[in-house]
């Protein structure tokens, strides 16, 4: 898969993609990425990509000819063009997973007061927004987004199975993790975990994640698939809070 990010803060997002699972994702060619200065495309002495908004009223805007320019040169075919906005739909486990079965996304970032109308109208497939809240620019955005994609993706994570069980993989949050010591602070391991016995190890698993999700996003539970023994869990659970 291929993601072009266009940016005026080109570093920013190349930093990040140096590092960690991603940076050895791009490394290692399963995940492709270029990385687009808007000022690349802006011709005048000052490579200006922004100016007063029509109206009034203050800030700047991102304007129109950089952003066309880029995008009509780095688009490939294929790509879904994504405009990073407060406005867009909700970036969910379920869009991540559809958008990693995309051949190539190209992510645009706002800055200032965002991008000029016309470009939404003109270039963009869709809007994502990370979260009910305004941040400065479009860069976080787009990584984070870029990041809940590239985990579904083949030979990214190293151990296969973990996108699988992640929370909301399965319409429930993750179960709790431990590791060694098995005694810290005088807390210890639950014995389920040590004891070697792998279905009971699953069937907590199962209860924890029920719990956790009952607890902490019981919003989830209208939605999960969940079996005769999920359902004793969960009536078990209210019993226990009564
Ligand atoms: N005036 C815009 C509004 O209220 O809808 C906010 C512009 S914001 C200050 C500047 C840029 O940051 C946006 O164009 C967008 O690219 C990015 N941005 C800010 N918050 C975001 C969010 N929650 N999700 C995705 N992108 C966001």
């Amino acid at each position: 898969m291929r993601i072009t990010i266009i940016s005026i803060f080109p570093d920013l997002v190349r930093t990040f993609l140096g590092a960690g699972l991603v940076g050895r994702a791009v490394e290692a060619k399963t995940l492709e990425t270029k990385v687009v200065d808007l000022r690349d495309h802006a011709h005048d002495r000052h490579r200006t990509v922004d100016d007063v908004p029509f109206g009034g009223g203050g800030g700047m805007v991102l304007k129109p000819e950089p952003l066309f320019e880029a995008v009509e040169t780095h688009r490939q075919p294929g790509d879904a063009v994504i405009l990073l906005s407060p406005q867009g739909e909700p970036l969910t486990h379920a869009l991540a997973t559809e958008l990693a079965g995309s051949r190539g996304l190209l992510l645009l970032c706002g800055r200032y007061e965002g991008v000029d109308e016309r470009v939404r109208l003109e270039l963009v497939d869709r809007e994502v927004s990370i979260g009910d809240y305004v941040l400065m620019g479009g860069e976080l955005p787009a990584l984070v987004l870029l990041e809940a994609v590239a985990r579904h993706l083949p030979g990214v994570l190293g151990n296969e199975t973990s996108a699988a069980r992640d929370s909301f993989a399965q319409g429930l949050l993750d179960f709790p993790h431990y590791t060694r010591p098995q005694e810290f602070r005088g807390l210890r391991v639950p014995d389920v975990l040590v004891s070697g016995d792998h279905g009971a190890v699953a069937a907590w698993r199962r209860q924890e994640a029920l719990r956790a999700t009952w607890a902490k996003r019981p919003d989830l539970l209208e939605r999960a698939a969940l079996d005769e023994t999920d359902r004793a869990v969960l009536a078990s659970l209210g019993r226990d809070s009564a």
